[in-house]
């Protein structure tokens, strides 16, 4: 039997969840959406993800057709009723069936949609090497465009990164900003760490306000280690003692090179190591509980 979801206030059959071909978020990309885990029937970090998706809403005008009370029981209702304990969430808000024109005054109805399953982006064994990546030549949205904070169903940026990731035969790309700073890879946030200081871009350079990412830099200053949120450029990644990503899905990886410069010692960092074990650690102890 297939997965139960949820769909515009009820749960159906993986079969039965269709959504019209009017609907602007296959039309047009026209709408947001969330990624969140549950390990060990607790779902992680659920309220820090609700607010962005709330937030990215908000910023394209979408009202999003449940209260924050009610989406988190639905969330917490799809994950239970698949009986679910580690699991990858998607949460998604579109701006529901339109005509071909784009204008979302002819949406009336939001269609909403909870898909409680598993992913794995990357293999374990490179978890264990580390990724090697290369800077692709597509550039992140302009803060003023799309900005990369929202998180829209627009992912067309990413995915022609990841297109050029994947040409290059390598796990992930990095992507810079207008101004050639160091954005994000293709669908997590970068942290370099050297001399005891542990370094991500700030959202302003046009990157998603991961909620790894905050959970992270947390993690590094309870570590003593000085965090900082400031505009890099390669070269600081490449003369880095240590580089990892961030998500949700990816949670946290370590990167060994970037653009064929090896990063440390082309090893795993001792530190990177750590926080992974803490973030892990977390995941184990804090979230809200499905089953209870
Ligand atoms: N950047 C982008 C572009 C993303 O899509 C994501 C989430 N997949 C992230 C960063 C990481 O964010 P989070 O830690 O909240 O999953």
């Amino acid at each position: 039997m297939g997965l139960l979801i949820y769909l515009n206030g009820k749960l159906v059959q993986e079969e039965e969840a269709k959504i019209s071909i009017f609907d602007h978020g296959l039309l047009y990309g026209d709408g947001v959406f969330e990624g969140i885990r549950s390990y060990n029937g607790r779902i992680f970090k659920m309220d820090e993800h609700l607010i962005r998706f709330y937030n990215s809403a908000k910023a394209i005008m979408l009202e999003v057709p449940l209260n924050f009370y009610d989406l988190k029981n639905a969330i917490i209702q799809t994950v239970r009723a698949n009986k679910l304990r580690d699991s990858y969430i998607r949460v998604v808000v579109t701006r529901g069936v339109g005509d071909l024109g784009l204008d979302p005054n002819k949406c009336k109805v939001p269609t909403l949609f909870i898909i409680a399953s598993s992913i794995q982006l990357y293999q374990d064994s490179l978890y264990e090497k580390g990724l090697d990546i290369v800077t692709v030549g597509t550039r992140r949205n302009l803060t003023e465009s799309v900005n990369p904070a929202i998180k829209s169903l627009n992912y067309l940026n990413n995915i022609m990164a990841k297109i050029e990731a994947n040409n290059a035969g390598v796990a992930e790309g990095l992507m810079l900003n207008e101004q050639g700073y160091i954005s994000e890879c293709t669908g997590e946030n970068i942290f370099a760490i050297n001399k005891g200081v542990l370094r991500t871009p700030p959202i302003s350079a046009g990157v998603l306000g991961g909620i790894t990412r905050d959970t992270v830099m947390k993690i590094g200053a309870s570590m003593d280690l000085v965090v900082k949120e400031e505009n890099m450029t390669r070269y600081d990644i490449y003369t880095a003692e240590e580089c990892f990503l961030t998500g949700t899905a990816a949670e946290i990886a370590p990167i060994v090179s970037l653009d064929k410069r090896m990063i440390g010692n082309g090893k795993p960092g001792k530190i990177t190591e750590k926080i992974r074990k803490k973030f892990w650690t977390l995941t184990q102890e804090e979230g809200v509980s499905v089953y209870e």
